[in-house]
C-alpha cells in the first residue's frame, strides 16, 4: 500500500527486550523468547486505534560478534509468531548492531544506536509516520532519550525490563513511567497523563 496517498501515521515505537519479550542477556535463541504479560493485548489495542508499531532494537552483541544477525533474525521471528498468534503485526523491526563505546546510556555514540534518534527518524521516512504524534516506550533511559531525540510526542519507561541506575533515574525523572507495556498503552489512548506530568522515577534515593 503507497502512503503517498494517506497523510503521516502516528506510530508507537518499542524497545523489544524487557518491553515486548522478556530480557534475557544477549538473546539469541529463539526458545527463550517470551512476551511480557499482556504485552500482546497492549499493542492490539494500540494497532486497533491506528498507531503504526515499530520495534527500535540496540543489538550490540551482533557488533561484538557475540551473536550473528541471523541468530537475532529467529529471535525476531520467533515473537513475530507470536505476536501474530495474538492478532498483532508489526509495522517494522530496526536494530543498530553497533557496539558502545562507553557506559554512559545517555550519550549518544551512534546516530542509529539508542538514545540516537537514527532508526526512529529513518522508520519515519521509510512507513511515513509523524514522529511529533509518536511515542516511545522502553525500559532504559536510552529508549526514553532516543524518542526525545527524535522529536517524538514522549516516552515511557516500563518496569518490565533492566533497572535504572540511580544516575539514570535522575535523567528519566522528565519521563512518565509506568509499571508495563498495557499501562503505557492505556495512557497513550486514553491520553491521561500529559508528557510534561510529573513522575515518579524508579530508583529514587533511598
Ligand atoms: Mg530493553
Amino acid at each position: 500500500m503507497s502512503t503517498s496517498q494517506t497523510p503521516p501515521r502516528s506510530a508507537v515505537f518499542l524497545d523489544r527486550d524487557g518491553t515486548v519479550i522478556e530480557q534475557v542477556h544477549y538473546l539469541s535463541d529463539p526458545t527463550k523468547v517470551r512476551l511480557l504479560p499482556d504485552a500482546a493485548s497492549a499493542l492490539r489495542r494500540l494497532q486497533a486505534s491506528g498507531f503504526a508499531l515499530v520495534v527500535i532494537t540496540n543489538q550490540s552483541a551482533i557488533g561484538r560478534g557475540w551473536i550473528t544477525v541471523e541468530q537475532y533474525g529467529l529471535v525476531n521471528d520467533e515473537m513475530n509468531r507470536r505476536l501474530a498468534a495474538e492478532g498483532v503485526e508489526l509495522d517494522g523491526i530496526y536494530y543498530c548492531p553497533e557496539a558502545p563505546t562507553g557506559d554512559d546510556r545517555t550519550e549518544v555514540t551512534h546516530p542509529d544506536r539508542k538514545p540516537g534518534p537514527g532508526l526512529l527518524i529513518r522508520a519515519g521516512r521509510e512507513l511515513g509516520l509523524d514522529l511529533s504524534t509518536s511515542w516511545m516506550i522502553g525500559d532504559m533511559i536510552s529508549d526514553a532519550l532516543a524518542g526525545l531525540n527524535a522529536g517524538c510526542r514522549g516516552s515511557f519507561l516500563v518496569e518490565t525490563g533492566k533497572k535504572l541506575t540511580d544516575e539514570e533515574a535522575q535523567a528519566a525523572s522528565g519521563f512518565v513511567v509506568v509499571p508495563n507495556l498495557s499501562v503505557a498503552a492505556d495512557t497513550i489512548l486514553g491520553s491521561l497523563t500529559p508528557i510534561d506530568d510529573p513522575s515518579t522515577p524508579r530508583g529514587s534515593s533511598s
